[in-house]
C-alpha cells in the first residue's frame, strides 16, 4: 500500500487557497493536506479598505478558512506555527504540539513593524484581524468627533484614507496622512500620486509629506490623535518563527522559481513572506495569488512525477485603489487611469476571486451578473463631499 504523506500549510494566506481546495483530490494520491493558521478567517485585503469605509459587509471581505477546509477535505488547526525544523520535518505550534510533515508550504504574510505596540486606539494594517476592529470604533457612538491619523502614504495607507474620506461614518472629524517621502505613492508614477492627492484633498484629508515617524514616537501621536492607523511598513511574519531558512535582508524566505526554499526541496514559501528568485517585485496580493496557483501546480507535478513549473512574475504589478463605490484608481507600470469604470472592474475581479473560496460553484455569479451588480452598486454611490 502507498505510504500516506502530509502537506502542512503554515498560514492560510491568499497564496494558500488553491492548495487548500485540492484536499480531496490529493488524498486520492496519498497526500493529506493540513492547514495551520493563526486565525479562522482570512481577510481579503482588496476589500478591507472598502469594508472600513462601510461599503462592504464584513462577510463580503473575508474567507472562512475552517469552512473552506471542511468543504474541500483539508484538515484545519487554528494555531500559530512557532518553530520549523527542516531536518526533522516538524513544526511546533502555539499549543505546544509538534506536527510532522513531508512537504511544508509557508504562507504567513507580513505584520506591521510596530504591531507589538498595544493601545486600544492603535491599528496596524497587518495583521488584518486587528485592522478590521477599527470598524467597530468608527461606528461606536462613544467615539464621536474622531481625529484620525494614518501613518504611511503607500498604497495601503492611501486606500484607507480614500475610503474613510468618503465614508458615512458620522464620528470622523478629520483624517490626516503622514508620508515619510516627499510625495504619497512614491513607488508609483507621479500621475497616480497627483490624482490620488487631489481626490484626498477634495474630501478634506490633509497630507503631510517628509514626516518619518519612528516606532517610539507613536505614543506621543496617540495623545494628539484619537486613532492612529499604521501603514508605515511591514516585516515578514516568519521573523517570529524559529526556522533557520535562508532569507533576504528583510527576512523574506528565499525560494527558487519553483517556490522551493534554497535549503530544502520539500519546503516551499510564497506570498509576502517569500522572495521568489532574484526579482525585485513589489510584495502585494496579486503576486501572492499568482504564486498560490503555481504552488498548486508544483504539488500536482510532484505527485505525478513530472517536471516542476516555474514562476513568471507579472511584468508590471496591476493594482486598483478604491474610493468607496464611486471611483477607482488603476495603475500598472506607467499606466494610470481613474474613474467609475475602474471601481466596477475592481468589484468584478475581487468578487469573482472571493466567490471561488466562499461559494459553491452553482451559486457563484457569472461575469455578466458581476458587471450588472458592479454598475448597480456604483450607481448608488454618493458624490464626494465638497
Ligand atoms: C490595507 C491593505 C490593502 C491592500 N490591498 C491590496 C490590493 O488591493 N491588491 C493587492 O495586490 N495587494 C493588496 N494588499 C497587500 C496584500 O494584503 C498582501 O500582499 C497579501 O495579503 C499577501 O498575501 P499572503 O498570501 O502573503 O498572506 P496573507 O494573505 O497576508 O495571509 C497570511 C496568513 O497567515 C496567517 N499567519 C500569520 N502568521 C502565522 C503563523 N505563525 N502561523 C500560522 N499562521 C500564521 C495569518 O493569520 C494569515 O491568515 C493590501 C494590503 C493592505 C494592508
Amino acid at each position: 500500500m502507498q505510504e500516506r504523506k502530509r502537506l502542512l500549510i503554515c498560514g492560510g494566506g491568499h497564496a494558500s487557497l488553491p492548495a487548500i481546495k485540492m484536499g480531496k483530490h490529493w488524498q486520492k494520491h496519498g497526500l493529506e493536506v493540513l492547514l495551520v493558521s493563526a486565525h479562522p478567517y482570512l481577510y481579503y485585503s482588496g476589500a478591507v479598505p472598502q469594508y472600513l469605509g462601510g461599503f462592504f459587509d464584513e462577510d463580503e471581505a473575508r474567507i472562512d478558512l475552517k469552512k473552506l477546509c471542511h468543504d474541500y477535505g483539508t484538515s484545519f488547526i487554528c494555531a500559530s506555527v512557532k518553530e520549523v525544523d527542516g531536518e526533522a520535518q516538524t513544526v511546533v505550534i502555539s499549543t505546544g504540539k509538534q506536527l510532522h510533515w513531508d512537504y511544508l508550504f509557508i504562507n504567513t504574510g507580513v505584520r506591521s513593524r510596530n504591531s507589538d505596540y498595544d493601545h486600544a486606539h492603535y491599528f496596524p494594517v497587518k495583521p488584518m484581524q486587528r485592522l478590521v476592529q477599527l470598524f467597530g470604533k468608527l461606528e461606536s457612538a462613544a467615539t464621536a468627533g474622531l481625529k484620525i491619523l494614518i501613518l504611511g502614504g503607500g498604497a495601503a495607507g492611501c486606500e484607507i484614507a480614500l475610503n474613510l474620506s468618503v465614508s458615512n461614518h458620522k464620528n470622523i472629524r478629520s483624517v490626516t496622512l503622514f508620508e515619510a517621502d516627499d510625495r504619497i505613492l512614491s513607488s508609483f508614477p507621479e500621475r497616480l500620486s497627483a490624482v490620488v492627492r487631489r481626490a484626498l484633498a477634495e474630501n478634506r484629508v490633509s497630507i503631510s509629506c517628509k514626516r518619518k515617524i519612528a516606532g517610539d514616537e507613536i505614543s506621543q501621536l496617540m495623545s494628539d490623535y484619537d486613532i492612529v492607523i499604521d501603514a508605515s511598513g511591514n516585516m515578514p511574519e516568519t521573523e517570529r518563527i524559529k526556522h533557520g531558512l535562508t532569507t533576504d535582508e528583510s527576512g523574506r524566505i528565499r525560494v527558487h522559481q519553483t517556490l522551493q526554499s534554497a535549503d530544502y526541496p520539500n519546503i516551499f514559501a510564497a506570498g509576502d513572506c517569500a522572495l521568489v528568485g532574484e526579482s525585485g517585485y513589489m510584495p502585494v496580493g496579486v503576486h501572492a495569488v499568482k504564486q498560490g496557483a503555481l504552488f498548486r501546480d508544483v504539488m500536482d507535478a510532484i505527485l505525478r512525477g513530472s517536471a516542476l513549473p516555474a514562476y513568471k512574475p507579472w511584468p508590471a504589478t496591476p493594482l486598483i485603489l478604491s474610493q468607496g463605490q464611486s471611483r477607482g484608481f488603476f495603475v500598472s507600470g506607467k499606466l494610470v487611469f481613474s474613474g467609475r469604470w475602474c471601481i466596477i472592474l475592481k468589484y468584478m475581479l475581487d468578487m469573482n476571486w472571493l466567490e471561488k473560496y466562499t461559494l459553491p460553484r452553482s451559486e457563484r455569479r457569472s461575469w455578466f451578473r458581476l458587471i450588472y451588480d458592479g454598475f448597480t452598486r456604483t450607481k448608488k454611490a454618493k458624490p464626494p463631499q465638497s
